[in-house]
């Protein structure tokens, strides 16, 4: 069966191992890959991974350009079509739906926003500007959702916040990451599942989602509306098929997790 993993990340080779130590410290997570983009190819085949989107955060305006320059770089022939990059476009960039719009013309499939990075709570006016222009272009807009180690008291990305957002922006192509919010997921069965949204099943297990409560939510979520994603370097993707691979949902459940969903939502096939 073909897999998509929909949450990946690295690094241009000269920040990488900066880049890792600094985060790996803050998560105290051991990395699967080196953090580049040719690491993250190795890992793909060790796993039986076939395409991965790669999601860019720029985590302050300076950095927006560089950060995105970067994720069309992943376009390059020596990665075989295999990586899609997401783009990263920052709350203080003045000029968001110009730099969105560019970002479509080079030929970018979604963004990845990470409110605990920039500050920013989910649901506040300075995301307003990402969203409307998110809509108005039909782009997945990729955020993490729920508890995050660097900012460990203060959770920016919510599920009722998140639940607010989708009824804002109605038709918006918002996925909320880690099943919805790390962490949250009582939360998420509440205000999340059922809903217009999708969700990533990236480093649930790591974080001890039980089989019954992903299961629960799975259940009361459109079938169409979850996809695989494993956050490496900070997860096996491997690990990560087998804990689905577990739940025992069946070959239909387990094509549209693995693939089929990703597939419509990047508009790379029809479902
Ligand atoms: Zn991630």
């Amino acid at each position: 069966m073909r897999i998509i993993d929909f949450h990946t990340h690295c690094f241009p080779p000269h920040l990488a191992p900066k880049a890792l130590s600094k985060l790996s410290e803050n998560i105290h997570i051991k990395p699967e890959y080196d953090g580049t983009a040719e690491g993250l190819i190795k890992k793909m085949d060790a796993c039986g991974i076939d395409k991965s989107v790669v999601l860019n955060i720029a985590t302050n305006y300076r950095q927006e350009s560089k950060v995105n320059a970067f994720a069309m770089s992943l376009f390059g022939e020596e990665y075989g079509g295999r990586l899609i990059p997401f783009g990263s476009v920052h709350p203080d960039n003045p000029n968001i739906r110009e730099t969105i719009k560019t970002l479509i013309d080079g030929g970018i499939k979604g963004i990845k926003i990470h409110p605990d990075y920039t500050g920013n709570m989910v649901d506040s006016d300075e995301l307003k500007p990402i969203f409307a222009a998110c809509c108005e272009f039909g782009l997945p807009i990729a955020i993490h959702a729920g508890w995050d180690p660097v900012s460990s008291t203060l959770i920016h990305a919510t599920p009722d916040k998140i639940a607010k957002v989708i009824r804002e922006y109605p038709g918006l192509r918002l996925v909320a990451a880690h099943m919805g919010g790390t962490l949250q997921w009582e939360d998420v069965l509440r205000h999340l599942a059922g809903k217009d949204v999708w969700f990533d099943i990236s480093i649930v297990y790591e974080y001890g989602l039980a089989p019954t409560l992903i299961c629960a939510i799975i259940d009361a979520h459109p079938k169409d509306k979850i996809v695989f994603g494993s956050d490496g370097p900070w997860s096996c993707p491997a690990k990560a098929a087998d804990y689905i691979r577990s739940l025992g949902l069946g070959r239909d459940m387990e094509e549209r997790i693995f693939y089929k969903n990703a597939e419509a939502l990047l508009g790379l096939t029809t479902v």
